[in-house]
C-alpha cells in the first residue's frame, strides 16, 4: 500500500497528491495532531477552523470512495512521529507520498519518522502558489537585497497581471500612496455584514470537543463564523469583491473601535488552508477592475498583497528556513505582557486589537504590525515569545507565513531581511489611523509624565537604545536627529518613564 499524507493546510483537490492514483493500493491519511492544531496555545477559533475544515475535506474524500485513515483529536496523537508510528504499526505500508509542507520542522519530522520505519517518502511540489519551485531562489540570487516591490513586478510581468501593452495598468506599478486614508470623525459608513456560514453538525462536533476537552485554550468560540469548506470560501470571496474591494485600497491601513474587519477580505485562512487558490482570487479582483466595479488603487493594492507579499514571504521563509527561529538581532529578551492573553489593559488600541483576536482570531495587517507587533517590539519581547503568540492566536496562522511576518517584518529580529527598517512609530501614528486614542486614558502626544502614551514613551526610548542602528538607516535617520534635538531633561524624563513602565505596566493598567 502507498500512504498519501494530507496535512491540515493541504485541503485542495488540484494538489498533485490526487494524480496517478491507484484506488486499490493508494490509501489517504489525515490526522488531527494536537501539536499542530492546539499548540502553542491555539486560540479556540483557530483550532475550530483547522479541525472543521479538515473534517469537511475528509468527508469529501470518503464521498469519492477513496480509502482514508483519519485520526480525530480525541485519539490524542501529539506529534506526526506518534501518528505515523501508529499507522506503520497497524498497516502494511510500502511507500509514502506527501506534498511539501508549509513548515520546515514538520517536513523534517515526517521525513525522520518515515525513515525510522525504513520507508521512503516522495515529496511532491506544492502547486498552490503562483511562483514555481526554485523561481524565488533564482530571483534572490540575482539581487543584492530582496525587495518585495521588485519580486512583485517580476510576477506581474511574467504572469501578465494588471499589465496593458507591456506597461503596468494605470501607468504605475504601485498605488500605495493613495491607500493610507483614515476615516473622518464619524467613522466608516455602515459596512455590509459578512455572510453567516452557520454551524453544521461537523463544526458543532468540533466546537463541543474544544469546549469539553480544551476549555483552557484562549479565546471565545460562540462568535465562530469562518468558512470551512471551499463552497463557503468562494462565497466569502464573492462577498469581498462585491462589497469591500471598492473601499479596500482607501482604508487598507485604517482602524476603528469595535470594527474588527472593516473592508478587509478575511480570505487568508481559506487561502492558507488551500480552500482557495491565489490565482482565482487575483483573477476575481482583476475582473472587478475590468468591469468598472472597483477602482485601480483598490485592485492593485489587493493584488499586491496576494501576488507580492504572500509569495515574497513564502520565498523568504524557505530561503532562511533554518535561521528564522534563531534570529534576535535586537537582543530582545522580555516576556510578553499578560494582557496579550486577556485584553485586560487600559491602552485602548491594544485592548481592541487583542479583544478581537480573542473573539474572532483575527486582526488586519495594520493591527498586527502597528499595534500588537509594534508594542512587542518596543517592549523588547523575545522574538520566540511573540512568534508563539501570533502562531497560536490567528485563524490564518501557519508557519511559512507567520514566521517571516512576525520575526522579520514586525520585530526586525532578522536584522533587515523582510523589511529595510524596524517598523517603529509613536502613539501619533495610531491616533492618525484610528479613533482608539479618543477612548484612552493616555495622551499620544505625551512621552513622559503620568498621562504619557506608552507607545510614545517607548518609541523614543527605542530610538535612544538603538541610536546607532537608527542613525545609520537612511529611512530612520531623521528620527534619531529628532531625539538628539530634545533637551537633556526631556530625554531623562522619557528614560525614567520607560523604566517606570517596565516595572509597573501591569499594575498601571488598573490605576491609570
Ligand atoms: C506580525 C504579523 C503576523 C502575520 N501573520 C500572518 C499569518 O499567520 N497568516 C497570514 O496569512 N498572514 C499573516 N500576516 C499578514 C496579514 O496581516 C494577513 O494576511 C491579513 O491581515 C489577513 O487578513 P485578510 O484576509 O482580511 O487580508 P487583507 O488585508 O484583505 O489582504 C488580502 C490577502 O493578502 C495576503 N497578505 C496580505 N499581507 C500579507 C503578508 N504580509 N504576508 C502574507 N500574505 C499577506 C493574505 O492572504 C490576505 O488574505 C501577518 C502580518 C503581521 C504583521
Ligand atoms: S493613547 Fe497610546 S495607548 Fe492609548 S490608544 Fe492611543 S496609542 Fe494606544
Amino acid at each position: 500500500m502507498r500512504l498519501n499524507l494530507i496535512l491540515g493546510d493541504q485541503l485542495n483537490w488540484d494538489s498533485l497528491i490526487w494524480q496517478d492514483i491507484d484506488q486499490k493500493n493508494d490509501i489517504f491519511w489525515m490526522a488531527e495532531i494536537s501539536q499542530a492544531s492546539l499548540q502553542p496555545p491555539s486560540n479556540k477559533q483557530r483550532s475550530v477552523v483547522f479541525l472543521s475544515a479538515m473534517r469537511h475535506f475528509a468527508e469529501d474524500i470518503q464521498k469519492k470512495h477513496f480509502q482514508l485513515l483519519y485520526s480525530p483529536i480525541t485519539d490524542d496523537l501529539s506529534s506526526f512521529t506518534d501518528a505515523l508510528k501508529k499507522t506503520f504499526t497497524e498497516h502494511k505500508i510500502d511507500r509514502v507520498r506527501c506534498v511539501l509542507p508549509g513548515d520546515y520542522l514538520v517536513m523534517q519530522e515526517i521525513e525522520h519518522a518515515v525513515k525510522h520505519h525504513q520507508l521512503e517518502i516522495d515529496w511532491l511540489k506544492d502547486v498552490h502558489f503562483i511562483a514555481k519551485r526554485g523561481e524565488f531562489s533564482h530571483w534572490l540570487k540575482q539581487r543584492k537585497k530582496p525587495t518585495m516591490e521588485y519580486w512583485y513586478r517580476h510576477l506581474r510581468e511574467s504572469r501578465q497581471i494588471l499589465i496593458d501593452n507591456g506597461k503596468p495598468q494605470g501607468g504605475q506599478w504601485n498605488f500605495d500612496k493613495s491607500n493610507r486614508q483614515s476615516f473622518s470623525k464619524q467613522g466608516p459608513d455602515v459596512i455590509k455584514e459578512s455572510p453567516n456560514y452557520g454551524i453544521d453538525e461537523i463544526t458543532q462536533d468540533v466546537i463541543d470537543t474544544i469546549k469539553k476537552d480544551f476549555s483552557q485554550l484562549p479565546g471565545t468560540i460562540d462568535t465562530f463564523n469562518w468558512p470551512v469548506t471551499r463552497r463557503q470560501a468562494l462565497i466569502q470571496l464573492r462577498h469581498f469583491i462585491d462589497h469591500y474591494l471598492p473601499f479596500f485600497g482607501d482604508y487598507q491601513d485604517a482602524m476603528w473601535t469595535e470594527q474588527p474587519f472593516l473592508y478587509h477580505a478575511r480570505l487568508s485562512a481559506s487561502l492558507n488552508l488551500k480552500l482557495l487558490q491565489p490565482q482565482e482570487v487575483i483573477q476575481a479582483a482583476e475582473q472587478a477592475y475590468k468591469n468598472d466595479k472597483a477602482p485601480l488603487n483598490a485592485v492593485e493594492g489587493f493584488i499586491r498583497q496576494i501576488l507580492g507579499w504572500r509569495e515574497y514571504i513564502r520565498g523568504l521563509y524557505w530561503a532562511y528556513r533554518k535561521d528564522w527561529l534563531q534570529f534576535n538581532a535586537l537582543n530582545a529578551e522580555r516576556d510578553l505582557p499578560d494582557f496579550y492573553w486577556t485584553a485586560d489593559t487600559d491602552m485602548q488600541c491594544l485592548h481592541q486589537a487583542v479583544k478581537q483576536v480573542l473573539d474572532h482570531g483575527y486582526g488586519h495587517h495594520i493591527q498586527r504590525l502597528m499595534v500588537t507587533g509594534l508594542f512587542a517590539l518596543l517592549w523588547q519581547v523575545d522574538p520566540k515569545h511573540i512568534h508563539h503568540w501570533y502562531l497560536g492566536m490567528y485563524v490564518d496562522a501557519v508557519s511559512w507565513v507567520e514566521v517571516p511576518n512576525t520575526i522579520g517584518m514586525s520585530q526586525y529580529a532578522d536584522g533587515g531581511i523582510v523589511g529595510s527598517k524596524p517598523y517603529i512609530a509613536s502613539g501619533a501614528y495610531i491616533n492618525r489611523m484610528s479613533n482608539y486614542c479618543q477612548h484612552c486614558p493616555f495622551d499620544p502626544k505625551q512621552a513622559s509624565g503620568d498621562k504619557a502614551c506608552p507607545f510614545t514613551t517607548l518609541y523614543w526610548f527605542f530610538i535612544d537604545q538603538h541610536n546607532e542602528l537608527i542613525s545609520h538607516n537612511p529611512r530612520l535617520a531623521m528620527q534619531a536627529k529628532n531625539w538628539a534635538k530634545k533637551s537633556n531633561s526631556e530625554q531623562q524624563a522619557i528614560r525614567e518613564r520607560a523604566e517606570w513602565l517596565f516595572q509597573h505596566l501591569d499594575t498601571m493598567n488598573k490605576e491609570a
